[in-house]
This record gives structure tokens, sequence and C-alpha cells, in this order.
């Protein structure tokens, strides 16, 4: 894959000149998502970012549920968590960990603080000590900020042991109530609450808060860059205070980068659940989510993900991705490798009047001209075709050149073929397009070099198979669906998913498996779906139309 401008991967060769980081550790970095959903196409970025730069480095990283708010956890998120970091291509090795795993060290550390005079319980209820927070001109307060370490010392355990109700006490670092940075106003860094943990049960009722636990967290593990989005940028004094202040064994680094946005979707966590628990979609792997699963199940590869999240970079400045981009990368990588087949969505029996009844013969075609080492295979052909219905118009409209009555298409790979007419039913409506077909046009050239205009693609009625095929569209019908002042569930497209039963495909699509990824000719490109395909049903999931809204450079 090309190489793309990383501002991380400079910062890093600059500390190697100097010798390296974390008194010559490896590189080592961590991928640290909250179990609380599914992994959506942001946190790809993430993972490209926090894997890719271990392996560029010969170094390593982590997987590490941070996992330390005990409300919404839930292991059904760490399995598929798992899984989809597997499936982009990346792997932790023995390195998986819990966050809570570490609530004793960080018990430890905060004693340690304690004891240095370095942090205090505070009585302050939470609106108290949002009144007394102060401005950018006047200070915090805290009237307990000089208590005796000696009775923060035995609050701060009796807190442990359950002495006291949620809320009423916090164990606030003691470092500077004047701070122009208001995250260093003697931030809270433990709280109580009686919320069970679903990894530690009830064994602890105060919870440390996430710019506590975190660098904890990096340094027991040894990690020496701690990448993560650009919230966390006013945060960093914070975290450097904490690994200056506790006998932590290494000092991590923490370096910020911008978080995708992209357009026609939602990426908050919060916002997918819900979509998924009101119903308005499948689940977390339906193909109209933004989720890995979800993109997976619609037919995006790893690589295309990969490549989408290369060319775009890494940079400190937020910004949103066009959803077009995403497609083009798919479009690019399944141009190269995707198996070409024929298949037709809204089916019309094309006759062939002067065809032989009861004849049968066979083409070989390309399975992927791109890639002439892919073979070669072979389709039937007899007298009764399935054509697309809009390839059909008993009364042409202007520039339309395909089967009118009189005029010739080629039969995509096949024979050029001549329309005299069509079937109606009492409604009107067609039923069948008759054609004679020429015969010295085997191969779809005409022996005396007429021109012909247009190519449609078709498939033998002898040997079709009857298909699923489900058109996916966008899940919003505007670029930015969670602007702070609108309601993103009102720009949900009602014309996301349209289910066509009934369509027609080729006969070797028998052999297809899920997730196994086709150009269907003329159509786009369409995945076996992962959880409802079969070989006695066939389920096929449009993953991007083959026109391009995207050029490279807007
Ligand atoms: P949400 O706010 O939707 O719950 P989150 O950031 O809290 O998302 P985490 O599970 O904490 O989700 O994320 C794990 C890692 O992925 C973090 O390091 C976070 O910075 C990163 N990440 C999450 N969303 C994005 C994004 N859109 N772009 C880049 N990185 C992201
Ligand atoms: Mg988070």
């Amino acid at each position: 894959m090309e190489e793309y401008k990383h501002f991380i991967h400079e910062i890093i060769d600059e500390e190697l000149k100097e010798g390296g980081r974390c008194y010559g550790q490896k590189v080592h970095t961590r991928f640290p998502p909250e179990p609380n959903g599914y992994l959506h196409i942001g946190h790809a970025k993430a993972l490209e970012i926090d894997f890719g730069t271990a392996e560029k480095y010969g170094g390593l990283c982590n997987l590490r549920m941070d996992d330390t708010n005990p409300t919404k956890e839930d292991e059904e998120y760490v399995d598929a968590i798992k899984e989809d970091i597997h499936w982009l291509g990346h792997d932790w090795d023995d390195r998986f960990f819990y966050a809570s795993d570490y609530f004793d060290k960080m018990y430890e550390y905060a004693v340690e603080l304690i004891k240095k005079g370095l942090a205090y319980v505070c009585e302050l209820t939470p609106e108290q000590m949002k009144d007394m927070r102060g401005d950018t001109t006047t200070p915090a307060q805290s009237p307990f900020r000089d208590r005796p370490i000696e009775e923060s010392l035995d609050l701060f355990e009796r807190m442990k042991n359950g002495e006291f109700e949620d809320g009423k006490l916090t164990l606030r670092a003691k470092i500077d109530l004047a701070s122009g940075n208001f995250n260093m106003r003697d931030p809270v860094i433990y709280r109580i609450n009686r919320i069970p943990h679903h990894r530690q049960g009830n064994k602890w009722c105060i919870y440390p808060m996430y710019d506590f636990a975190h660098p904890i967290e990096d340094a027991l593990e040894g990690i020496t860059h701690s990448l993560c989005s650009l919230e966390f940028e006013a945060h960093r004094p914070l975290y450097d205070w904490v690994i200056n202040n506790v006998s932590v064994p290494c000092k991590p680094r923490q370096i910020e980068f911008a978080r995708l946005g992209i357009t026609h979707t939602v990426l908050s966590k919060r916002k997918l659940r819900n979509l998924v628990e009101s119903g308005l979609v499948a689940g977390w792997d339906d193909p109209r989510m933004p989720t890995l699963c979800g993109l997976r199940r619609r037919g995006y590869t790893p690589e295309s993900i990969r490549a989408f999240h290369a060319r775009n970079g890494v940079s400190k400045v937020n910004a949103v991705v066009d959803f077009a981009f995403l497609e083009y990368c798919l479009r690019e990588d399944l141009n190269t490798n995707a198996q070409r087949v024929m298949g037709v969505v809204h089916p019309v029996k094309l006759i062939l009047d002067n065809y032989p009844e009861g004849k049968s013969e066979t083409f070989e075609v390309e399975n992927n001209p791109e890639k002439p080492e892919t073979g070669k295979r072979e389709i039937t052909f007899s007298r009764e075709l399935w054509i697309e219905a809009e390839d059909f118009m008993e009364v042409p409209e202007k520039k339309y050149f395909r089967l009118f009555p009189g005029n010739e298409v080629r039969l995509k790979s096949a024979y050029v073929v001549k329309c005299v007419g069509c079937d109606k039913d009492a409604d009107g409506n067609v039923i069948a397009v008759h054609a004679t077909f020429d015969e010295e046009s085997r191969g779809g050239n005409t022996a005396d070099g007429r021109k012909i205009k247009s190519t449609i693609h078709w498939v033998d009625a002898a040997t079709a198979l009857d298909a699923e095929i489900r058109l996916y569209d966008r899940l919003f019908t505007v670029e930015a669906p969670d602007l702070a002042d609108c309601n993103y569930l009102d720009f949900i497209n009602p014309d996301s998913l349209e289910i066509v039963k009934g369509a027609k495909v080729e006969a070797s699509l028998k052999n297809a498996k899920p997730e196994d990824r086709f150009q269907f000719l003329r159509l786009g490109y369409f995945c076996a779906d992962n959880k409802d395909f079969t070989s006695d049903n066939l389920v096929f999931n449009r993953a991007v139309s083959l026109k391009d809204s995207y050029k490279p450079g807007n």
C-alpha cells in the first residue's frame, strides 16, 4: 500500500533519531475501545493508526478493553470487537487486557498521591463543585483542599469500603485551582458509584475517572505512544501530571489526531445503538450501518477500508470525508479483484424466435478481464433468456439504443439479436420480448462489420437460478444528519433498502459462498450475504454501483 503522510510517524522518527523513547523500548501502542458498542469506520481509523504505527516500527500494539466505567459494558461487544479487528487484518497476539484488571493498582496509586499531599477527599456535591469551578479570571475553590493527609487516607479507605452513598465524596487531585486549563483545577479522580462491574462484580463501589485511569493503564502496559483522538488534547497536561506523580514503570507520551467524520451517516455509538434498538436497521451488522460488521456484510473488503484510511492520511484537523470516497475505494478494489458474472435484477423473458427449441450451447467467458490468471468459465445459452426489463422499450425514447422493434443489440459474449416485438398481458404489461438472432455473430461481432450500439446482459432461462437481491442506498438523506441542533432520526432515508425477490442469476453462482464478491455486469458490485446466503437461497447485497459519482481531487 502507498506510503502516506502521517505526522505521528514524523514525531516518532525524530524521537528515534534522539535515541528512542522510554529507555530504548520498542514502539508500543494500544487500541483502547470501550466495550459498549460495535466498532465503526471511525474506530478503523484509530486501529490503522495504532496497529499501523506499531507495524511500521517493528513494535507492538495491545488490545485493551477500556472498561473502567461500570455502567455500560457488555461481553457481546468484546467478542465482536475482537472479530472486527482480526477481519481488518490486525492482531494483538497475547496482549489482550481489561483496564478493570488494574483497579487494585489504580487504588494504590491514588493512595500514593494522597500520601504525597497530591490528592484529597472532597465533600462538595457535584452541583457545589460546579458552582465553585470559577471562571477564566476566578480560580476554583474547595474548602477541603487542605484536609490533613491522614484524614484523606482514612476517608478514601472508607469510600472504598462502601461507607458512603453515591456522590457523597470524591477524591480529587491537588493540582492548580487557578489553572487556565479547567481539567487541571483539582480534577476528580475517583467517585463513588454503587454499580456492579461486568467483570469485577461488587468488589468495587469506587471507580477511577478516565483521565486518571488511562495514563496508568498505558504505563502499566509499557505503552510508549498513547495515540488518541483530538478531544483529549486539553487533557494531556493531566495525563502527563499523573504519569509524573505516581510511581508508574514507564512514561508514555500522548499524541492526538483528528477524528474521522463521514457524510450521510452518524458515528456516535450511542446513536448507532439507538438505530439498532429502535428497529430502524436490522442490527449492528445491517449493511447500511457504518460499523465494520455492517460494511463487511455489505461487501466491503478490509483492503478497501485500509486504503480509504491510508489515503485520508492522519492530521490534527478534524475533517468530514465524503461517503462517496469510501465507495470509490471499494470500487477500485473490486474492479481489480471481483469475479464478473451476469445476473438480472428485474427480469423479463427474451425469446429468440429463430433459435431451435431444445438446443443449448455454451460460451467461454473470462472470470475477470483485469486478472486473466483467474481463467474462464462456461455459461449456457438457449432459446429463452432473461434480460433486464428496462432493456426493452416498445416505443423508444430519444437516444434509447437498446431493444425496441427493429433494433439490434449485442447479448454480451453471445450473439447479436434483432427485436421483432413483444407479448403483453391483458393490462398491457410486457411479458415477453421477441427477437431473432444472427447466427453469424457468434461471440458478439457481426460478420459484415455493421456497428451495434448497445450491449446488454442476460442469463439463460434454462439454467438460471432465482436470487434475492438487496439494493441498498444511504441510510440518511442529508450529508450531516447529526448536526447539534437537529434530530438525526428526522433524516432517515425511507428508501435505503429495496428487496427484489425473483431476480435471475447465472448458474455458476450456485457455488458462491457467503461473503464472495462479484461484479454483476452493468449493475454493480454485489456480495453474497454472510447471514442469509445458502446454495438454496441465494441472497446478494449490492455493495456499490458501478457508476462513480466521486472524482479524486474534488
Ligand atoms: P463514541 O463517542 O461513539 O462512544 P468513543 O470515542 O467513545 O466513541 P471508544 O470505544 O472510546 O469510542 O473508541 C476507541 C478509540 O477509537 C479511541 O481511541 C477513540 O479516540 C477512537 N475513535 C473513536 N471514534 C473515532 C473517529 N470517528 N475517528 C477516529 N478515531 C476514533
Ligand atoms: Mg471513548
